[in-house]
């Protein structure tokens, strides 16, 4: 049985490699367990598990504990992440003074990045960042109807346009999370709108990083992929998406897939994942295009383009991957 999490303890602190001032840098990354997401609470969003990491009645010394926890892991990386699995600048989640805190204890640090939904950006909060703030916002697509039906994100493109131009206003940086193949969408429709919603982002963006689904517990997107009604994105099309929004958007396009390689995040045939994963990495900090050429020869490529084709005939985003729609498959 899974052990009830701890209110003064951080859901996971970890390291590892990004960019900051142009060059690959140390990160650390901390998860604060806070009451959770305000959106969550209202039923969240589709493909959200991120619940699970919240506890509810998390006090003010309770997230003082964390905080002491992720600084004895603290080793003076350049980059700190800090997590909440909701909005960091919502101050039912994190109260104005341990975001102070946070703000001084990491004040000496290259890049400091935090996530918040487009609401919590006012006048004020913004006015409150420090300069080596970077805030994050989970766009997901640039397209209202994708937001609504298939995400249920509860705010619309304009609203994280509004929220992001504030911070590059007061001369801070963005990274935006776009979303590869959310809910509902084919293969080829999920790069479509992932290359779109990065154009889109990129007047607001020095970063995006592409996400491509993950099934994560207790969510509308497992029941559906439970049922096989959806299957995460190939790596072929996050690599097929970079490749198209490589030189096209001023911002650096980036992409960390949770769960790639596995059946529950983005994955091709078993046998390339790991070389294909290692391209999309090299390309994160490279930028150059060429690392997303042929990464991984692989016959499931040959599979991956027969898959759209498919799909685009049956006009079904469902797994083709499995049951009975193989055969036909194999025979496209
Ligand atoms: S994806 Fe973000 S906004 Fe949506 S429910 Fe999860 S934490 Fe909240
Ligand atoms: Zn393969």
């Amino acid at each position: 049985m899974r052990e009830a999490p701890s209110p003064d303890r951080p859901e996971a602190v970890w390291k590892e490699r990004d960019m900051s001032g142009g060059a690959p840098v140390d990160a650390m990354v901390a998860i604060l367990r806070t009451d959770g997401c305000a959106w969550a609470k209202k039923g969240g969003c589709s493909m959200c598990g991120y619940g699970r990491a919240s506890v509810r009645g998390v006090t003010e010394g309770d997230l003082s504990a964390q905080i002491g926890e992720v600084l004895s892991r603290y080793a003076g990386e350049p980059f700190v992440k800090i997590y909440t699995s909701g909005s960091f600048l919502d101050e039912a989640e994190i109260p104005l003074a341990v975001r102070e805190r946070i703000f001084s204890e990491f004040a000496g640090c290259e890049r400091l990045l935090f996530e918040s939904r487009p609401e919590f950006v006012t006048a004020e909060a913004v006015a409150s960042l420090p300069r080596n703030a970077t805030v994050a916002f989970g766009l997901e697509s640039s397209d209202p109807e994708v937001l609504e039906r298939s995400i249920g994100k509860g705010f619309g493109p304009g609203d994280c346009r509004r929220a992001a131009l504030a911070v590059k206003g007061a001369g801070l940086s963005v990274r935006t999370y776009v979303m590869l193949k959310p809910p509902f969408m084919t293969e080829s429709r999920a790069i479509e709108d992932a290359v779109s919603s990065a154009a889109f982002a990129d007047e607001f963006s020095d970063e995006i990083s592409v996400n491509p689904l993950n099934v994560q517990r207790a969510t509308r997107a497992e029941r559906l992929w439970s049922q096989g009604e959806l299957r995460p994105p190939w790596i072929w099309s996050l690599i097929e998406a970079m490749r198209r929004m490589s030189g096209t958007v001023r911002a650096r396009v980036m992409s960390s897939p949770s769960g790639g390689g596995s059946a529950r995040g983005a994955h091709n045939c078993g046998a390339c994942d790991a070389a294909a994963l290692a391209a999309v990495e090299r390309f994160s900090f490279t930028q150059d295009p060429r690392d997303l050429d042929a990464p991984a020869p692989c016959g499931c490529r040959a599979a991956w383009e027969s898959y759209m084709r498919a799909e685009s005939l049956l006009g079904t985003p469902s797994d083709l991957d499995r049951g009975m729609f193989n055969d036909l498959m194999m025979r496209m």
